[in-house]
């Protein structure tokens, strides 16, 4: 099909970045049934209020690959307030870059208005850049020819048109989609500097998609990784959620590495896994397994993953302040405030992912100990599931914890009526998206499926104290 579609563009194809190869509807696969109703209800409204009006993005980039398209973003000549004036289900977002989000019960669709050049701007109002070339303020608005050069990848400047159902696509995005590959468009060096989470996206399609990052896209990437050192810790939150919750997070984070990312996102991690072999390998076990739960359509909570990524941390100051003097308790409780402050200032975790992910490390020596008098507290223990899971993680990476790992195996299928029954509403799912579109909310680690094995449960005795 694309190959038919290709040869077909070749003979037509225009030669300026900003020219679109038009492929009518009878060329490609889109259909209206896959888009979702409410991104439809968008569209068909805006166009029947004399707007042009688009399906943009991911949405069609993902639709042409056939895949389920995470969330669907909509691109009008309206300005964000005229699409305000519209919609009585909406909001207008942003400073940096305004926004509308069309609010349908849990539902949301995202309408940006098309970007011009920056040389149009009537002031400060409407751009700003900083010194080192970063984007502060985007709201110049402009054509779609315009629009599509300020994407940032080929393969995501694909634009759905409601009024004939053609995909316009720029920069060769479509060649590029049928090479499988990922291109930045324009220079590299400048579009990162503009945005330097554009190196975080081109690792996160990359992972997702099985797509290369093509060389010139790829170069600039080690050098340039420190500028996102200047990216709020907020946004860099968000990013982090979207490269490790949905499905491909072992994949993302061996690009990570590669590029000199994931030091900047976590830099102590980092430090850490380059230190001790085991700790690398627990961080890639966590996320192998994290994909298998997302490809089995099972829960997964963030504060799973930050457990995960700052325990070697966590066990490192620990090591450090009882070399100090201070006794093993306590030094655990410090190391877990000094190690989450120290993390607060690359990347944010909201108290609601904080506090679960304390309790996942809180619960760890109860369950090594195992004292009777604590075992049905804990074992009801809303965080039980996690931490018992992060357990098995420990010593299925070499911490001798005296088969505490089978020892609660074997305890929960004895005890079956005591694990903990209450389901918190904030489990984290990727399709919940509430006012930043992807700070969802998020519970515990928990489902329905039992334990998660690793090994057969053998039957030992409680320890004593
Ligand atoms: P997904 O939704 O699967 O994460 P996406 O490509 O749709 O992928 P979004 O963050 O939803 O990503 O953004 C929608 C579109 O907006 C992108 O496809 C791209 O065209 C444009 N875009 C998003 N972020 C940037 C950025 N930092 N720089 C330039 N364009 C961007
Ligand atoms: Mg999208």
């Amino acid at each position: 099909m694309f190959k038919r579609l290709i040869s077909k563009l070749k003979k037509n194809s225009p030669n300026a970045l900003n020219e679109a190869q038009v492929i009518e509807r009878d060329d490609h696969t889109v259909s209206r049934s896959q888009i979702s109703e409410n991104a439809l209800k968008v569209l068909y409204r805006l166009n029947g209020a004399g707007f042009d009006s688009y399906l943009v993005g991911g949405g069609v980039r993902d639709l042409l690959l056939g895949e389920s398209p995470k969330d669907f973003d909509v691109v009008t000549d309206a300005t964000p307030e005229q699409v305000h004036r519209l919609f009585r289900n909406s909001r207008l977002i942003g400073r940096r870059f305004k926004l509308v989000h069309v609010v349908y019960g849990r539902d949301m669709i995202e309408v940006a208005t098309l970007r011009g050049h920056h040389e149009n701007a009537k002031g400060k109002q409407q751009a700003k850049q900083s010194e080192s070339g970063m984007l502060l303020r985007d709201n110049v608005y402009g054509t779609i020819d315009e629009d599509a050069i300020r994407r940032d990848f080929t393969i995501n400047a694909l634009y759905y048109d409601i009024s004939d159902y053609s995909i316009h696509s720029y920069a060769q995005g479509i060649d590029d989609l049928n090479k499988r590959r990922l291109v930045l468009i324009g220079d590299p060096a400048t579009r990162y500097r503009e945005d330097p989470v554009r190196m975080l996206r081109a690792v996160r399609f990359a992972a997702k998609l099985d797509f290369t990052i093509e060389k010139k896209t790829a170069l600039p990437i080690k050098e340039l990784a420190p500028l996102l050192r200047d990216i709020p810790a907020a946004r860099l939150f968000e990013e982090v959620l979207k490269m490790f919750m949905a499905g491909h997070a072992h994949a993302t984070f061996e690009l990570l590495e590669k590029y000199n990312l994931f030091a900047q996102l976590f830099p102590h991690t980092q430090q850490c896994i380059n230190e001790q072999e085991s700790y690398r390998n627990m961080v890639v076990h966590a996320l192998q397994n994290s994909d298998a739960r997302i490809a089995q359509g099972k829960s997964l909570t963030p504060a799973f993953i930050y457990s995960v990524f700052l325990w070697p941390c966590l066990l490192e100051t620990a090591k450090t302040l009882q070399n100090q003097g201070v006794p093993a308790v306590p030094a655990l409780h410090q190391a877990a405030a000094d190690v989450i402050s120290n993390q607060q200032t690359h990347t944010t975790i909201p108290k609601r992912f904080m506090i679960p992910m304390r309790e996942i490390w809180d619960l760890q020596r109860r369950l090594e100990r195992r004292l009777p008098k604590q075992l049905e507290s804990t074992i009801g223990h809303a965080r039980f599931r996690a931490a018992y899971d992060f357990l098995l993680l420990r010593e299925q990476n070499g911490e001798q914890l005296d088969n505490a790992g089978d020892w609660w195996t074997d305890y929960q299928v004895q005890n079956p009526d005591a694990l903990f029954q209450g389901r918190e509403s904030t489990r984290f799912n990727s399709r919940n998206r509430n006012r930043n579109r992807s700070r969802n909310g998020s519970g515990p680690q928990r489902d329905d499926d039992g334990p998660h094995r690793i090994s057969s449960p053998r039957s030992r005795k409680p320890k004593r104290d």
